[in-house]
């Protein structure tokens, strides 16, 4: 690819039509992967990012082990087909380093105090890229973290800022990261504190600190849509945790009324007959509506103290408490 003979056209928009200060379209998935605690699969542009999140779970080998506090671990990756000419497998310098100050880029928001000798794994990798991967990255993995209920302060955003031809332009794209000026990513918590800021290129303290503002927005955006993309996914779980609820709890009451019934005709009645309580509440409304007359029930059931019995207590609880707390 050579360099573009101009990077704005006469109305002042980039190569691919957008205004200084517009980021490429950012698509969010949360919870793509069943065998990850959480997970994401984020589309920004051409960039095609894929992050999974572990923990917190015991930190092996034992030696590594912080007793007070987990620790984060962070894996940058590119896919070997993600780029034009094929990338070596497995880490490289820059992998190495990118996945380094992206951990730091969580260290102030996840709250691993909370773990002791835990460790918190997070996975990214990028499918495609088409620069801006590093943010790209930071972008899916805080959506995966939340997504495994890892506590954090708040999310991170991340978003790049370059010149390019003298202009500041928010969220470099390839042609302006390769051929531009400067190349300036940045990560910062919803409140606004930077958590990650590199740069490539120079830029003038003014330039700078109007740089700083032109991120900020980007974040800004990047923000309300991670936040929209994790709110539509657990509004979803709710809507589904109820409809289940309902399907669930409907055959149950169903079967324990039927059995009643059959208890009648087989059961020899005891001297300690008890009426076998047949509580409003345990027959559900369902969209079927089915209607169970509980007082006839309640009438002409009697049952001995067998039939009344409670199934057996769970005694796992304990097992799980004296087991390990991190799987
Ligand atoms: N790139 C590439 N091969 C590499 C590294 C990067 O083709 O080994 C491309 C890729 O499209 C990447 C872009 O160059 O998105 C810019 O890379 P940079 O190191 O600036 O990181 P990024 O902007 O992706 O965070």
């Amino acid at each position: 690819m050579s360099k573009p003979e101009k990077f704005f056209d006469e109305n002042g928009l980039r190569l691919d039509g957008r205004r200084v200060d517009e980021i490429r379209p950012m698509k969010i998935e949360v919870g793509v992967l069943s065998r990850a605690d959480g997970s994401c699969y984020l589309e920004w542009g051409n960039n095609k990012v894929l992050a999974g999140v572990f923990g917190p779970r015991e930190l092996h080998p034992r030696r590594m082990q912080r007793p007070d506090t987990a620790i984060v671990r962070y894996r940058y990756n590119m896919a070997a087909f993600s780029v034009e000419d094929r990338i070596r497998p497995g880490p490289n310098r820059r992998s190495t380093e990118i996945s380094k100050v992206s951990r730091e880029a969580f260290e102030p928001v996840i709250l691993t105090h909370l773990y002791p000798s835990a460790v918190i794994d997070v996975f990214t990798e990028v499918l495609q890229a088409d620069a801006g991967t590093r943010t790209a990255a930071i972008n899916a993995a805080t959506i995966a973290l939340a997504d495994a209920g890892i506590p954090m302060k708040g999310l991170v955003s991340a978003c790049a800022v370059g010149k390019v031809d003298g202009k500041l332009v928010l969220d470099l794209g390839k042609d302006e990261d390769n051929y531009g000026d400067a190349d300036l990513p940045v990560a910062m918590t919803q409140d606004g504190d930077v958590t990650l800021i590199q740069m490539d290129g120079n830029l003038t303290q003014d330039e700078f600190k109007e740089a700083m503002e032109l991120v900020k927005v980007g974040c800004k955006q990047i923000l309300d849509i991670q936040r929209e993309a994790l709110k539509s996914k657990f509004d979803q779980f709710d809507t589904e945790e109820i409809e289940e609820e309902t399907v669930v709890e409907a055959p149950k009451s169903e079967v324990e009324i039927d059995e009643t019934v059959e208890v009648e005709t087989e059961v020899v009645v005891t001297e300690e007959e008890e009426v076998v309580e047949t509580e409003e509440e345990e027959v559900v409304d369902t969209e079927e509506e089915e209607v169970v007359d509980t007082e006839e029930v309640e009438e002409e059931v009697t049952a001995d103290d067998e039939n009344d019995e409670e199934p057996d207590k769970n005694t796992d609880d304990e097992d799980v408490e004296e087991g390990e707390t991190n799987e």
